[in-house]
């Protein structure tokens, strides 16, 4: 079923066709990658599907509502989650209070509600640090945690309201090869079990390849390709404008294609 149906968008910063028309469609249950050099108009792409961009042209429809003209706030709602860093303010909190926290600002209770009720929603949220792996670390302040681990809560952060599709700009950003397979993998368990859908940029191939169901081109604004990754990997165009030599294209191609088979063999 097509959760987003993203029609003709495009979005201009003054002379600068930052997004230039662009068309594209993300089923449930897929992990959708949009790649393409710096400045190619990824995040202001993302901007626009989460209403922190209003779109110049075209439209963004998710599960038959038109996004277009919507507040970020609205479309949060509707179901379209988002990551975020873990503010500065928050880090004093534990794992699960953030979690809480979320989840409260889902039902519309209000901050100084929660704070005279540190149970609520308790074991929703122990249950969802679960399947990201962070249980047992449920109660350190979140201030305590390694990198990995942190990009791991704000993952359940953004999943606490369940949301049916989850847009990750540059999630792996900053962290070690391990753990951006980590991260990714379990990104991949959440699309596979809750049918979640899921939208991200990522700068490093080996991850794009090794994960994403399907993926979209960008560069300078335009829509150069699309398609799963090995017919992305054949493109010509794409390897001109992004890869440049096709030699080490094929070498990310087959190591994706290993780290793919035990990935898939792990959520079978
Ligand atoms: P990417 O995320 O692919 O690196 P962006 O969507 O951030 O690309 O940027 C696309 C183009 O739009 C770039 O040329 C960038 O300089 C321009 N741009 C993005 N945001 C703004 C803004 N708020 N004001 C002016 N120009 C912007
Ligand atoms: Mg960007």
């Amino acid at each position: 079923m097509t959760l987003l149906k993203v029609d003709n968008l495009g979005k201009s910063f003054g002379g600068v066709k930052a997004v230039d028309g662009i068309s594209f469609e993300l089923k449930a249950g897929e992990l959708l990658a949009l790649i393409g050099p710096n400045g190619a108009g990824k995040s202001t792409t993302f901007n626009m599907v989460n209403g922190q961009l209003k779109a110049d042209q075209g439209s963004i429809v998710f599960d038959g509502h038109e996004l277009v003209g919507q507040k970020p706030r609205e479309i949060w709602r509707k179901g379209v989650g988002r990551t975020f860093q873990i503010a500065e303010t928050f880090a004093s909190l534990t794992v699960a209070e953030n979690v809480q926290m979320a989840m409260l600002s889902h039902d519309g209770k209000l901050f100084s509600m929660w704070r005279r009720a540190a149970d609520h929603k308790r074991d929703e949220a122990l249950a969802l640090l679960d399947q990201v792996g962070m249980k047992a670390q449920a109660d350190r302040p979140c201030s305590e945690l390694a990198y990995g681990d942190v990009k791991r809560v704000e993952l359940a952060i953004a999943m606490a309201n369940a949301p049916k599709l989850l847009l990750m700009d540059e999630p792996t950003a900053g962290m070690a090869p391990k753990e951006r397979n980590s991260l990714m993998a379990l990104t991949k368990e959440l699309v596979v079990q809750r049918g979640l859908a899921v939208l991200f940029t990522e700068h490093s191939m080996d991850v794009v390849f090794a994960y994403a169901d399907r993926m979209i081109v960008l560069a300078r604004g335009r829509l150069i390709a699309q398609g799963k990754p090995l017919e992305i990997r054949d493109h010509p165009k794409v390897q001109e404008v992004y890869f440049g030599s096709g030699k080490t294209f094929e070498k990310i191609a087959e190591k994706a294609a290993e780290v793919n088979a035990a990935v898939g063999a792990a959520t079978a």
